[in-house]
């Protein structure tokens, strides 16, 4: 059978992101996203390496053998394929795209690390006096990361209000989004990673909700920083979108004078426009092209010390923010820390209420001159379990 692509498809044949997938009665394996289809890529090929539950072992493959995987996947979507090896988006469950093996998450814009300054700390300087020479991460909790539509379950922890003399339990009052793009290791490295490394080291990007409790973070994060008011659930999309894919979406980052290992040649950042959707209501535009710190610094800081990488690494931006105030990728920014509600379905809202859902989708130009999509990761938030 042949694939029909709709015309202004974001997954069109310039872009074949790779997934995780299952019909009913049927072992995870990886497909291909091809319009408003999915290739059964073990099926499609013979070869048992996309018969895994896990992009992993394609990826630890490494960056020659990427390359001629995307070559075939393209031929074969503008060709005759089986049957047994198409399926229809709408037929098949997503899974976990990845067996994420670390997970680091990053502060890389200047527009949000400013304004949480401006939140946290009012009265001093809204970027630490670091800020501007590396680029600020901390390591989250891989085993927590999930999958788009994994229903989140409201965290309880500590939470002390500036006004109350002792902390008290209880489920988070202040529970909040971030909207991030996250970078996949695919093949490793024992030693350390520079900047130049980052384009044939990292195999694909996804979309990333970092789900934060405000009040949890604001009363434990001082001195080693978050803790369990992000580790309960970091939510990702299911199609992780090849960095080969992404090569129209380069745009310049400004150089700056940086020590050496945080030097690149041609700095580079991506032109990726995301979406943040509240109830169904879009209530942010964050623009990925105003992130101060590249991906390639990103790696290269992660790894300067020493540490190792592995297949399946995972690493996030930090909150997309811009400079305007509906490009916030946070709804503490978006809301001022609470004191600036937004309306919601006629509402005001300033943190997520049980029940509430959140969809983040992104779109970035494709090399065949129109756009690619990377689609959602989406989740909503269920009550606490409590007593
Ligand atoms: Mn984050």
């Amino acid at each position: 059978m042949r694939i029909e692509i709709p015309d202004g498809s974001l997954f069109g044949p310039a872009n074949l992101p790779y997934g995780v997938f299952s019909t009913p009665g049927t072992a995870p394996r990886v497909g291909v996203r091809a319009g408003d289809s999915v290739v059964d890529l073990a099926a499609a090929l013979g070869d048992d390496v996309f018969a895994a539950p896990a992009l992993n072992p394609f990826m630890a493959q490494g960056f020659e053998r990427w390359a001629r995987v995307r070559r075939r996947v393209t031929e074969l979507v503008s060709g005759e394929l089986p049957g047994n090896a198409v399926h229809p988006v709408g037929e098949v469950t997503m899974h976990l795209p990845i067996e994420v093996a670390d997970y680091v998450d990053f502060y890389a814009s200047e527009h949000h690390a400013a304004n949480l300054g401006r939140l946290f700390r009012p009265g001093a300087e809204p970027l630490m006096p670091n800020w501007k020479h590396l680029p600020v991460g901390y390591h989250g909790r891989a085993g927590t990361v999930v999958v788009s539509g994994t229903d989140i379950v409201r965290p309880c922890g500590q939470r002390k209000p500036p006004d109350e003399p002792a902390p008290a339990f209880g489920p988070s009052r202040r529970l909040d989004i971030e909207a991030e793009l996250g970078f996949i290791v695919g093949s490793g490295s024992a030693k350390p990673l520079s900047t130049s490394d980052f384009a044939d080291r990292v195999f694909g990007a996804v979309l990333v909700n970092d789900w934060s409790a405000r009040d949890i973070q604001a009363w434990e994060y001082v001195p080693l920083g978050p803790f369990l008011g992000k580790s309960f659930a970091t939510s990702i999309s299911p199609w992780v979108v090849p960095l080969a894919a992404l090569e129209a979406a380069r745009v310049p980052v400004p150089a700056r004078d940086l020590l050496p290992y945080l030097r690149e040649r041609e700095p580079w950042g991506l032109d990726i426009e995301l979406a943040v959707a509240w109830n169904g209501q879009q209530v942010s535009r964050p623009p990925y092209r105003e992130m101060y710190w590249s991906p390639a610094q990103m790696l290269a800081h992660l790894t300067v010390n020493g540490a190792s990488t592995r297949t399946g690494d995972l690493y996030a931006s930090g909150t997309i923010s811009g400079p305007a105030k509906d490009q916030r990728g946070a709804f503490i920014e978006l809301t001022w820390g609470g004191a600036e509600p937004i309306e919601v379905a006629g509402e005001p809202r300033s943190f997520l209420e049980d029940g509430d859902e959140v969809a983040i989708t992104a779109t970035a130009p494709a090399t065949d001159g129109g756009r690619l999509g990377f689609g959602e990761v989406r989740g909503r938030i269920l009550p606490a379990v409590t007593g």
